[in-house]
């Protein structure tokens, strides 16, 4: 028998299955695979070259978790003492900011954009220091409440 040999069966990467997998050759075209079937999903799909995903260590590294470990170190702080001030005056009213208003300390203040939070510190004669969920902000209001 004097015919070129035929591949049947080919390592190859199953973008269903998201890894090399053997699949069973479909279409050829010369001595390319065009097509291919996967074995484990049983679809058919153009031939992709293995890329080598099942093997953990040869995947590209992750980078989400690094910068998201850092984003968590970077708000805990602020973000532990939003939550304990919040449970400790879990039932003072919430009062929406207005720099005509007046805040007293441990108000809890609600800001269109910080969202809300709790009067830390009274800054003579009408600034005070709100601690937000991820940051501390100083705002005006009308001065100290009489
Ligand atoms: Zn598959």
């Amino acid at each position: 028998m004097a015919s070129t040999i035929k591949v049947t069966e080919t390592l190859a990467y199953c973008t269903s299955c998201k890894m090399d997998l053997n699949h069973t050759v479909v279409a050829m075209k010369g001595d390319r695979i065009i097509k291919v079937q996967c074995r484990t999903c049983k679809k058919e799909h153009s031939y992709k070259a293995p890329k080598n995903v099942n093997d953990p260590a040869a995947a590209p590294p992750k980078k989400t978790r690094a910068t998201k470990e850092q984003k968590a170190a970077q708000s805990t702080p602020v973000e532990v003492e939003w939550s304990k001030l919040m449970a400790a005056h879990e039932s003072s009213e919430t009062r929406s900011y207005s720099a005509k208003s007046s805040f007293a300390l441990a108000d809890k203040v609600k800001h269109p954009t910080f969202g809300e939070g709790i009067v830390n510190k009274l800054i003579y004669p009408n600034k005070v220091e709100v601690i937000f969920q991820t940051d501390v902000k100083i705002l005006i209001h009308a001065g100290e409440a009489r």
